[in-house]
């Protein structure tokens, strides 16, 4: 693939499911534009006199799935940037920290064995097969993706100070666990750092279209630490850092 920086004058995409999510970045773009297609919502403007987009995705793998195909047919971006909240899986990971997704799992692709009737659940039998993507060697299925190692590095040198910046596995699913013993599998077999509901998703379009991305994750809230509630005030965090790491990758050789 072309290198990425510096920037093509093609524009930057950047995603938030949620309003505490998107809403401070998209108030950033100078001569804003708003766009709607369907219920998904984009914001049309500049950082630094560059082309730069929020979309607001709404919640789950489908809605930022869409969002993400129409920010990439509509727009012809020269990246896409998946950010927000996430719930801590590792031990390790506390509220605030600053998750860099270099590897993306997905935690709702699983196919179950045959159980007969009244033989409980093993969530230790299920095996994942892996999302279905069109590459030029035919249809791959891939449980794993990756967000783009120069993006990786541009974020990298972004400074970080309200918790740790580390580079982690992410995983997404339409679910939010509360259970420890659960997350705690999850954790062990897939070593994610943390879950959310798009990344992989998003991941998964852009693979498609051969664009690159970076999922970005505050840890918002950790079931392990039973005071690290969720809180909107970290989507807003995580923004501020994301929209100094847009600023960066613009002025970036
Ligand atoms: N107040 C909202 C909170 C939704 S949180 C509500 O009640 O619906 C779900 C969003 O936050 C998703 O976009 C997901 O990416 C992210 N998220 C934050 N913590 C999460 C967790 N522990 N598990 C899954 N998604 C989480």
């Amino acid at each position: 693939m072309d290198k990425i920086f510096p920037l093509s004058g093609k524009p930057i995409v950047v995603i938030g499911p949620m309003a505490c999510e998107i809403e401070y970045i998209a108030s950033r773009l100078d001569s804003p534009r708003e766009v709607n297609f369907g219920g998904y919502h984009f914001t049309v403007g500049t950082v630094d006199d560059y082309p730069v987009i929020a979309a607001r995705s709404l919640i789950g793998m489908v809605n930022s799935a869409v969002t993400t195909a129409l920010a990439i047919r509509e727009f012809d971006p020269a990246m896409s940037i998946i950010q927000g909240t996430a719930g801590g899986h590792d031990p390790e990971r506390h509220k605030n920290d600053m998750i860099l997704g270099e590897r993306l799992v997905e935690l709702g692709n699983f196919y179950t064995p045959h159980r007969d009737e009244g033989r409980r659940t093993r969530i230790e039998d299920w095996y994942t097969p892996g999302e279905e993507i069109m590459t030029d060697e035919g249809i791959r299925r891939f449980t794993t993706l990756f967000s783009d190692e120069e993006l990786l590095e541009a974020a990298e040198e972004t400074p970080y100070n309200a918790g740790k910046l580390v580079r982690g596995t992410i995983g997404s699913a339409d679910l939010w666990n509360k259970e420890i013993d659960r997350i705690g599998y999850l954790h062990r077999i897939f070593e994610s750092d943390a879950e959310e509901m798009e990344g992989f998703a998003v991941a998964q379009v852009c693979m498609e279209f051969g664009v690159p991305m970076i999922d970005i994750r505050i840890v918002s809230n950790s079931e392990l630490y039973p005071e690290e509630v969720f809180s909107e005030d970290a989507g807003v965090i995580c923004q501020e850092y994301v929209y100094r790491v847009i600023r960066h990758m613009i002025e970036k050789k």
